[in-house]
């Protein structure tokens, strides 16, 4: 084996240890059209989060579980969620 196919194998093994664990998806939140609703918090406490005083919500958890993430992308009236393993 050359020293190029080494290299290819090992950042082939970089990414997937880099991979989102399997039945999660990585969270996306741009919060620059959020309304403050409140939907997301109710929706999934553990991954969305809200200080109080804050304007705005951040990520608890940069994961979800696919179902929760396809919900929040739902739910959310402004758009703020994408799906960081869709592309
Ligand atoms: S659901 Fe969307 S608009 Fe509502 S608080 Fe969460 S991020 Fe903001």
């Amino acid at each position: 084996m050359t020293n190029r196919q080494d290299s290819v194998r090992g950042m082939d093994a970089q990414q997937d240890a880099m991979a989102t664990p399997r039945g999660l998806r990585e969270v996306l939140l741009s919060p620059g059209d959020c309304s403050g609703c409140g939907a997301c918090t109710e929706l999934a406490p553990d991954i969305v989060g809200w200080r109080e005083g804050d304007e705005r919500p951040f990520l608890v958890s940069d994961v979800a579980p696919d179902g929760v993430l396809t919900e929040l992308m739902a739910f959310c009236p402004e758009g703020c969620f994408e799906d960081g393993d869709a592309s």
